[in-house]
């Protein structure tokens, strides 16, 4: 029997979301954004399947440090661009892109000794990081007189809604801002990227599409084409036969309508599976799928064997994966697909295949 939960990867479907990104936007080059360790499925094994990338990119500089020393020569944007004049060396030491997004960081960059490739942050509506349209000219002239010549890059706040108006208006803000400056420009993230093509420009940066779940609202991973990658499964430990009225897990929240089996499954939140997950949602099994009973725990689940032909101890429990969508699991919880993948892959054994 297996120890415990896994996170199984599957470099092919990562590769084949890749080039799913590249069709719906062949005119542009991708960033691969592989931040939050590749959104849990791991940074370095990530970055070496995406090699048909034209670059990544991670949140911070430790981030694209630990990848450098694995050996990654490609193209790597920090998108929070840095900290103080030490990583700003250390950028130009191993030939980083990196963001700027403020004051702060565009004065330790006018004092810089190497060059070094900017992203310059425009705040078109969002209000997180950017300059403001106003300030834009006069930081932009500042950085031109450094040498370079900086990507320009926004970033969307609602593209996850087809529907929502404020993409538009973020769109044509961008576009007054940067208008006759010269330069490449980036918008799209996987929302921009599948769903507003005029968002495309010459860089997309697509994340959460690469692992096969979809950016939109009530979205599915599979109707855009995509591959999940990770698979999250735990063993069957125990295997209950309670009676009608027995009351199951922490609190008592679910009460048996009959005399039924119950399945205990090694997970729980400590491994990453969502604590508001409710009672129905689905796990699959080699029977079926099932549905999870009472309150998660820290390390274990229980689910509903009443569907289930021939239960063994030892089963493999699929949490999500193919023919399970993370998206269906995260809507139950009242989460996002973005913050399971994260959780499972940091706390879980992963392999790969
Ligand atoms: C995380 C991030 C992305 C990728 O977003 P997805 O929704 O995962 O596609 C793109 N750009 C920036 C600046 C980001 O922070």
């Amino acid at each position: 029997m297996r120890r415990a939960a896994c996170a199984l990867i599957d470099l092919s479907a990562l590769r084949h979301n890749l080039e799913k990104a590249r069709a719906a936007a062949p005119r542009s080059r991708v960033l691969a954004v592989i931040k939050a360790d590749a959104y849990g499925h791991g940074a370095v094994a990530a970055a070496r399947a995406l090699t048909g990338a034209d670059g990544l990119a991670v949140a911070h500089l430790g981030e694209a440090l630990a990848l450098r020393e694995a050996g990654i020569r490609a193209p790597v944007l920090v998108l929070q661009g840095l900290r103080g004049a030490a990583q700003l060396a250390q950028a130009a030491a191993h030939g980083l892109d990196v963001a700027v997004h403020h004051e702060a960081q565009l004065k330790a960059l006018e004092s810089a000794p190497a060059p070094i490739r900017v992203w310059l942050k425009v705040d078109s509506g969002m209000h997180r990081l950017g300059f403001t349209p106003r300030e834009l000219p006069e930081v932009y002239r500042r950085l031109r007189a450094g040498g370079g010549v900086p990507v320009l890059m926004t970033h969307l706040a609602c593209a996850d809604d087809r529907a929502d108006p404020s993409t538009a208006r973020q769109l044509a803000r961008f576009e007054q801002a940067v208008g006759k400056l010269d330069g490449e420009s980036s918008i799209a993230n996987s929302a921009g990227l599948l769903g507003f093509p005029d968002t495309h420009r010459d860089w997309v940066r697509p994340g959460i599409m690469l692992y096969g779940a979809s950016p939109f609202v009530g979205g599915s991973g599979e109707r855009e084409g995509l591959r999940p990658v990770m698979t999250l499964s735990a063993p069957l430990i125990a295997i209950r036969h309670l009676r009608a009225g027995d009351a199951v897990g922490y609190g008592g929240t679910y009460v048996c309508p009959e005399d039924m089996p119950v399945g205990v499954v090694a997970i729980g939140y400590a491994d990453g599976y969502p604590r508001h997950a409710p009672s129905g949602t689905p796990v699959r099994m080699a029977g079926g799928r099932a549905a999870l009973l009472g309150r998660v725990s820290m390390d274990l689940i229980t689910v509903d064997l009443r569907g289930i032909r021939r239960p063994r101890l030892g089963d493999d429990v699929v949490l999500w994966g193919p023919g399970l969508p993370v998206e269906e699991v995260a809507t139950r919880s009242g989460s996002i697909a973005y913050e399971l993948l994260c959780n499972a892959g940091r706390h879980c054994h992963r392999e790969y295949r």
